[in-house]
């Protein structure tokens, strides 16, 4: 089959890889209709590149239908049609049961120290071929596919694998009182997809921050104040005009869709990009260990949020040493919560939202669709934010 491979930094390829196959009784395989590009792929891209073997898969934002079912997967059957959620759970351990699939202790990566697999997501999420590609191998099938209606088009359904949990988990995370306020960092599919949901569920107003027209546009015309980040002469100053719109305060929440790609300080820009350049043996340990992440958005939110607030964040961060900002955290007293979303805790909440009405705007939230062979194509032009892209979903 066709897959779309990781071949170093900045290099994608589109390879011919061998079909995958039911290997335990709980897989499934599904042969992929649609599949999304995220914000989450660039960091593999460029940032991440120490925990990247080449020839691996990426990809984790399926749909498709059923091709072949293993014997301990007695719900689906071939032809069903299914999202397929980024991690992989076993929905029967005691995290999954409480709610925390992304922390199953069926499928977490024991040996490097990390949560649940993930497909297509680097060895420390368990090296799973991943899921921009002809056909995918699904392990755990007996709880992860989230079964759909045929007819409707991909579009309505194919976000229930990452952009809606993600996006609805942030939400909740953000506790926004009723009739409040929330920030959103970052108007990516996933900071778009949260202003879209915390208006859904009653946030009174909704301020959307990012630095790309397009993406600002988009956002605005769905009734989110929007700020562009590059009109301001600093953060301050920005800061200080969101908080002045809000009494003075800020907002109750703020929601940091950004992750480790924000545009941030320029120092830790260049250690970022050492790390990616160093030889694997000392690259991965400088990128793991010695923070070389831009916080930029993060520290934003940190000042940005009203005194009591929380922050709520669902951008990646990958290294595990960055100077925080804890005396401030402290001193503002501040909730602070992220992590990967939980897809099949969400999941259930979000399906009355696909209809008809589309009170999301899911069916023309993909600016383009692809065929996966224009995959390096696809990555260039979302990571330079070129010809409009915002939302990608390719074509097997
Ligand atoms: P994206 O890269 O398209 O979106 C990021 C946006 O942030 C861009 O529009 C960019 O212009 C903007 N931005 C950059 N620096 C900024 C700053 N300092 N202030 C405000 N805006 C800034 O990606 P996406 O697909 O929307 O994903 C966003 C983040 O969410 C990524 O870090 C991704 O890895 C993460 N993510 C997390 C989960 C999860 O389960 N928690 C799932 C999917 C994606
Ligand atoms: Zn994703
Ligand atoms: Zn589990």
């Amino acid at each position: 089959m066709k897959a779309v491979t990781w071949q170093g930094r900045r290099d994608v390829r589109v390879e011919d890889v061998p079909d995958p196959r039911i290997e335990e009784p709980t897989d499934a395989v599904i042969r992929i209709t649609s599949t999304g590009l995220c914000g989450s792929d660039l960091h593999l891209y460029e940032v991440l590149t120490p925990f990247m073997t080449p020839g691996d898969i990426l990809g984790h934002e399926p749909m498709g239908v059923v091709e072949e079912v293993g014997s301990g997967v007695p719900d689906l059957s071939v032809g069903d049609r299914v999202v397929v959620p980024f991690q992989i759970a076993c929905g029967a351990c005691w995290m999954c049961l409480h709610g925390l699939p992304t922390q199953c202790e069926t499928t977490q990566v024991t040996g490097e120290g990390m949560g649940a697999a993930l497909f297509g997501y680097t060895r420390l999420y368990g090296a799973v071929p991943g899921a921009q590609a002809e056909y995918l191998r699904v392990p755990q099938a007996q709880y992860g596919p989230i079964k759909v209606p045929q007819g409707p088009p991909d579009g309505r359904f194919i976000y229930l694998s990452d952009v809606l949990p993600t996006a609805w988990q942030a939400v909740e995370y953000a506790s926004i009182p009723p009739g409040g306020t929330v920030a959103v960092l970052g108007l990516g599919p996933i900071g778009d997809m949260a202003c879209r949901i915390a208006l859904a569920r009653g946030a009174e107003r909704v301020f959307g921050i990012d630095l790309v027209p397009e993406r600002l546009g988009r956002a605005g015309r769905r009734g989110v104040h929007t700020y562009d980040l590059t009109v301001y002469d600093d953060e301050k100053a920005l800061v200080t005009a969101i908080r002045d719109a809000i009494d003075g305060r800020g907002p109750d929440a703020v929601i940091d869709a950004v992750g480790t790609e924000a545009h941030g300080s320029t120092t830790a820009r260049l250690a970022q990009r050492a790390s990616t350049l160093l030889p694997r043996r000392i690259g991965a340990p400088l990128a793991e260990r010695f923070g070389v992440d831009r916080l930029g958005a993060l520290h934003m939110a940190i000042e940005l949020v009203r005194r009591g607030g929380t922050i709520s964040l669902s951008g990646v961060y990958g290294g595990t040493a960055d100077p925080m900002p804890l005396l401030t955290l402290f001193d503002k007293q501040i909730q602070l919560r992220m992590g990967q979303a939980n897809v099949r805790r969400w999941s259930d909440q979000i399906m009355p939202y696909l209809t008809d009405e589309d009170p999301l705007g899911v069916t023309d939230f993909a600016t383009h669709r692809l065929p996966l062979a224009d995959a390096p194509h696809a990555y260039e032009m979302f990571q330079r934010k070129q010809e409009g892209a915002i939302k990608i979903l390719m074509r097997p």
